[in-house]
């Protein structure tokens, strides 16, 4: 049975006037005894920072990795995914916000050690661990114990986060990781700001680093919301910064908002606002652009960027047609299609379902 527990924080330090300074992200939390970081699993307990969360969990549950948004990382494969509680940043359109704004005692009521993640997602047939639904930034300990634990077991780790996180823990974070998905919510700092309650400038140098110093597959997602970042100028000079920083293999995923926790009164993104923002990116370079969150195969599915042949068909998260070779080429072209292939899809069918993993 797995024991919930308060870990030791790294990435902290003492200031002149007593209080504890967190530097695991850029909000750079001061803390005094008995305060929590804005996170709210983060907590000074006497004379360290400690991570509350560690060794609990929100739950678990078995998802298509499509769901991540993952399109080139092993398609169609089952990834065991997790989240704890809390979050760094304040997203007025949050959609996890019962995740994420809750308080631990509501909502961690499962608990597994990280061996024993990695045992329940070999037992469940999953090639890999998400850390999801909340940030992993905020529980960087227990991802990277997991991912570690992982690694053993030869199950590789993806981490979906929003990056927004300090340049040292930042590289402990990805160097533990396989594949990342990383929101770039907008590409206005206004928006981060009035919107996100931080700043896009960490989250620029979190994609940079992944794209350029690490080996971490990588793929973007940005929620449109309609008035507030899905303008054709903001997308476009977000595509060319994608193409001119990360490269135009980094798939790009533009996803529907739904009105929910603090942003009710903007309507759902029209699904031809998707489909304007991948023409957008497609006509900028970019060589993998999806649509999300809403039904959509001909903007889910994966296309040969060198023939315009169809390479994955998406229905949702199910596969059909399947055109790569063995060594991940357009069966048609030969060209090569960016991305972590096994030579044929998994077999999960699209579906997802919850697991428990303590016996409490
Ligand atoms: S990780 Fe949490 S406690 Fe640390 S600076 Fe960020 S919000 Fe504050």
């Amino acid at each position: 049975m797995a024991v919930a527990q308060s870990l030791q924080a790294r990435y902290w330090h003492r200031l002149a006037d007593g209080r504890l300074e967190c530097d695991l992200c850029p909000r750079a939390c001061r803390l005094h005894d008995g305060q929590r970081g804005f996170c709210f699993v983060r907590a000074r307990e006497g004379d360290v920072i400690t991570l509350t969360a560690y060794g609990r969990s929100s739950g678990f549950c078995v998802d298509p990795i499509e769901k991540k948004p993952l399109n080139h990382f092993l398609p169609g494969t089952p990834v065991l995914s997790f989240g704890t509680a809390g979050c760094n940043l304040g997203c007025k359109f949050c959609q996890n916000w019962d995740i994420s704004k809750s308080h631990e005692v509501d909502t961690l009521a499962d608990a597994a050690s990280p061996k024993e993640i990695a045992a329940a997602a070999v037992r469940l047939d999953c090639r890999s661990v998400a850390f999801t639904y909340n940030d992993p930034v905020i529980f960087l300990e227990y991802a990277v114990d997991t991912a570690d634990a992982c690694r053993s077991r030869r199950l590789r780790s993806v981490a979906v986060t929003a990056g927004y996180i300090c340049a040292e823990p930042r590289a402990e974070l990805f160097a533990h990781m396989d594949a990342a998905n990383i929101d770039l919510k907008a590409f206005s700092d206004d928006f981060y700001r009035r919107i996100c309650g931080g700043r896009l400038a960490p989250v620029l140098e979190t994609l940079e680093y992944v794209a350029r110093e690490t080996d971490v597959w990588l793929e973007v997602t940005t929620l449109l919301i309609p008035g507030l970042n899905d303008s054709d100028a903001e997308i476009d000079a977000l595509t060319r910064w994608v193409v001119d920083r990360l490269g135009p293999d980094v798939p790009l995923h533009f996803s529907a908002f739904h009105p929910d926790w603090k942003l009710r009164d903007r309507p759902p993104t029209p699904p031809a606002t998707l489909t304007r923002a991948r023409g957008i990116a497609l006509a900028n370079g970019v060589h993998y652009a999806y649509t999300g969150n809403v039904r959509d195969p001909e903007g889910q599915s994966t296309w040969c960027h060198s023939c315009g042949g169809l390479l994955i068909e998406r229905d949702w998260y199910r596969l059909g047609a399947w055109n790569l070779t063995a060594d991940g080429r357009c069966a048609t072209c030969g060209a090569a299609c960016a991305g972590v292939f096994e030579g044929r899809p998994g077999r999960l069918g699209g579906l997802s379902f919850p697991v428990r993993l303590s016996r409490r």
